[in-house]
């Protein structure tokens, strides 16, 4: 030895010429291996052990590969060998024989319950005594090829598995006979496993499947399996009934399964293994169990309690070579015993726990941006500048015992929702393009036995901001496009009020056109509406004005006299209109002498002479070419005759001026009629009616003579009707007749000539109006 190593876990580390690299765990108080003796003159210089028993006096017998079986203390120390007779008297197991027989190999043993041990071999059965000196009683042929399992059942029948199927030797019988299948067909298959459930039933594993023989029958029956709750493979090579009575089989590829419930009929089944992630691996067929209920091979210890499957590898101790199918016993102490190719395996089950090394967690290396950089100093915490992209961690937990099967798992804080579980192989955790921020990368692993050790790594990373990335650029950024964003406003803002002072201003523009133009209207259509009802000649009233204006005028005298003479209301004297109408003698002559603009100017002279005669509220009207009507308002009817005496005279005393130097006398005539001409009936004759009657006197006047008037001051008559059916008779008729009042020009012979010679003239007119009027 050159070199011992203690390390922290307490394996002692030991490395010398030609010894290689070995260890010594000292805390391994559960299991070791019982090898070969170095003596060659030991009974166990073989190792490769292919069956175990301990018999009930405590001795351990155990058969090896190379033939023999070696029977051993409880302490395993080697005592003797059993002496074999075989095809004859020879005695075996001799190395001194010159002829060396077949070897011995003795595949299987049971003691039953006589205290005989029975061992099987290749297609024979051997019976030994138990007491010291193990002599060999009988020797029995089978037909089923080298022996796999042996099974003495409770009714005294021993129960011979092999490569070729199930065979019994019952009790007091010689022969060892095959076990059929229902119906007596033959199960030609490896029998892999036996067991006898609480019930005395056998249950039998092969290669063809789960076989029963039912406790009292003589068949094999295959056992059904509920839909879904299958076997995950039909090979059993192991089973076990443990304390609480549970089956527990192992499958040849699928591993361990529980028997979950058996009606009689049907099983259903549990996958361990394949829940467990065990894939394409056995259990390891030896199932034994230990004192606090668990499931022991020489490959795994599965508890039921925690559900956890732990897989013994040489850093538990489990260094065995390869292991044994069907190598396997459990003393009478509580020790497990597997058979290997290195000897046997000594468990002490109750000693086994899992491990409780807590392992240190490491940084073993760092890359930034694919660069391996020194990891020194890690644990203080990772800046990473903004150019640092991408950065990775190797990481390593210090268990060497069993480094494969050490766990981890990482979670970079702030980034990692969970943790990342990671495998012995690839203790990494990389990362790239994070974020600029603060995290946390935490990293913790497990001993061999999966339990995490309270060493955790908690390394604090900061990522740099790049300085597009940083606050005060982002802050400025948005302030600018805040900023923007109220200019982008204020400027829309600014650009609509203008508009809305553009179109207000040209709303108000329009406004002011369109109220000029309205004013212009207004003005026009008065405009119009004057020319309308003026005579552009004379600038006098025509025909129209007149039929506008008069009907109100007339009303209201009708009114006024209906008031007086119907509820005796005051008449007012001025109570009534007086219709004048004049015509200018002879015009025809001005025309046709003098021209048509001689015509006119007189026909103008005689309107303003007439205008000033009359009043301004009288209505003065151009009634035809040179006719002219004047309604004269307000004015008593005593007054008409004055009237139209001043009106005559100022035509007549004057000459007109013809505009070319020459002047031109001319004379009228005119004809009056006063409204309402019955007083007492005032309604009964209409303004219309007192325009006719002044013209039947204008044109008595024209027969009369010309230059004269003659006018009606009133009518008398018993009735409305009665004056209305006067009325309607020619008018001349009736103003001769007497029964209008007539008041004529004087002297004025031509009116009597012509038959009015009640109309009152002279000095005479002035009282008969007076009295009219009275
Ligand atoms: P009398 O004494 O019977 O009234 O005779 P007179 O010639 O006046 O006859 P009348 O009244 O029948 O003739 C009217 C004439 O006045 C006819 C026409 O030539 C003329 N006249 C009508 N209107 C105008 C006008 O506006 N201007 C001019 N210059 N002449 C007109
Ligand atoms: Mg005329
Ligand atoms: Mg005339």
């Amino acid at each position: 030895m050159t070199s011992l190593l203690l390390d922290h876990s307490g394996v002692i580390w030991v490395a010398g010429f030609g010894v290689g690299l070995q260890r010594h765990d000292s805390n391994n108080r559960s299991l070791w291996l019982r090898s070969a003796d170095l003596q060659a003159n030991s009974p166990f210089s073989s190792s490769d052990v292919r069956s175990l028993l301990q018999i009930d006096n405590g001795e351990i017998w155990v058969a090896t590969h190379q033939g023999g079986v070696t029977v051993m203390d409880v302490q395993l120390r080697a005592i003797g060998a059993l002496q074999v007779r075989s095809a004859g008297e020879a005695v075996a197991t001799s190395p001194a024989a010159k002829q060396a027989p077949p070897p011995f190999r003795v595949t299987a043993m049971v003691q039953a319950g006589d205290g005989t041990v029975w061992l099987g071999t290749d297609a024979e059965l051997y019976q030994f005594g138990s007491d010291g000196h193990r002599r060999q009683l009988r020797r029995l042929p089978h037909a089923g090829g080298p022996t796999t399992r042996l099974l003495a059942g409770h009714d005294g029948s021993l129960w011979v598995g092999t490569m070729d199927g199930l065979f019994r030797l019952r009790p007091g019988v010689e022969q060892v006979v095959r076990v059929a299948r229902q119906g007596g067909q033959v199960l030609y298959a490896e029998i892999s496993a036996i067991a006898e459930g609480p019930d005395g039933d056998l249950w039998v594993g092969s290669s063809k499947g789960l076989f029963r023989v039912a406790a009292g029958e003589r068949e094999l029956r295959r056992v059904e399996a509920e839909a879904g709750a299958e076997l995950a493979n039909p090979s059993v090579i192991g089973l076990l009934f443990d304390r609480q009575q549970t089956l527990w089989l192992d499958t040849a590829v699928t591993g361990l399964h529980r028997m979950r419930s058996w009606d009689g009929q049907r099983a259903s089944f549990e996958r361990i293994s394949q829940r467990h992630g065990v894939v394409s691996r056995p259990f390891g067929a030896n199932l034994i169990s230990d004192a606090r209920g668990r499931i022991w091979t020489h490959m795994y210890v599965y508890d039921p309690a925690s559900d956890r499957l732990h897989e013994l590898t040489a850093a538990d101790g489990a260094d065995l070579g390869t292991g044994w199918f069907y190598s396997y016993a459990r003393t009478h102490d509580g020790r497990l015993l597997f058979g290997g190719s290195r000897g046997i395996l000594v468990v002490r089950p109750e000693r086994f726990d899992a491990s409780v090394y807590a392992p240190p967690l490491l940084v073993s290396e760092l890359s930034i941006n694919g660069q391996r950089v020194s990891a020194g100093g890690i644990l203080a915490g990772l800046t990473l500048a903004p150019e640092q992209r991408s950065f990775s961690l190797t990481f390593s937990a210090l268990d060497y015992s069993d480094p494969g099967r050490l766990r981890y798992a990482y979670q970079l804080q702030g980034f990692d929702p969970d943790w990342i579980d990671s495998s012995a192989d690839s203790r990494l955790a990389s990362y790239s393009n994070l974020d600029p921020g603060d995290y946390v990368l935490r990293v913790r692993a497990s001993n061999r036995s999966g339990a995490w050790s309270p060493h955790e790594l908690a390394i604090k990373v900061r990522v740099m901001p790049a300085w597009w990335q940083s606050w005060w650029f982002q802050l400025l950024v948005l302030s600018l496009l805040v900023a923007m964003v109220n200019a982008l406003v204020r400027l829309r803002t600014r650009s609509l009020r203008l508009r809305q002072g553009e179109l207000k201003r040209m709303v108000r523009e329009r406004t002011a056109e369109l109220e000029t133009l309205a004013l212009a209207l207004q003005r026009e259509s008065a405009a119009l509406e004057e020319s309308s009802l003026t005579d552009p000649l004379t600038g006098l009233r025509n025909r129209r004005f007149l039929t506008q204006h008069i009907e109100a005028d007339a009303a209201l005298a009708v009114r006024e006299y209906e008031s007086h003479f119907k509820y005796g209301a005051k008449l007012r004297e001025d109570a009534g209109l007086i219709f004048f109408l004049f015509d200018i003698d002879g015009f025809k002559e001005v025309n046709d002498r003098y021209g048509h603009a001689a015509g006119d100017a007189v026909i103008r002279q005689v309107s303003e002479r007439l205008r000033r005669v009359f009043r301004d509220t009288d209505y003065l009207v151009r009634w035809g070419g040179e006719e002219f009507l004047v309604v004269a308002r307000s004015t008593p009817r005593a007054h008409a005759a004055d009237l139209a005496e001043r009106a005559r005279a100022a035509v007549a005393e004057h000459p007109f001026d013809l505009g070319d130097g020459r002047f031109l006398s001319r004379t009228c005539s005119a004809g009056f009629c006063c409204f309402p001409l019955s007083t007492q009936h005032a309604a009964a004759l209409d303004w219309p009616a007192a325009v006719n009657i002044a013209d039947a006197a204008l044109y008595a006047v024209k027969g009369a003579g010309r230059n004269g008037w003659l006018g009606a001051l009133s009518a008398g008559g018993e009735s409305a009707e009665a004056l209305l059916a006067q009325s309607r008779r020619p008018l001349a008729e009736w103003m001769r007749s007497g029964g209008v009042t007539l008041v004529g020009s004087a002297p004025h012979d031509g009116l009597a000539e012509a038959g009015f010679h009640n109309a009152v003239a002279g000095e005479q007119v002035r009282s008969v109006s007076a009295s009219v009027e009275a």
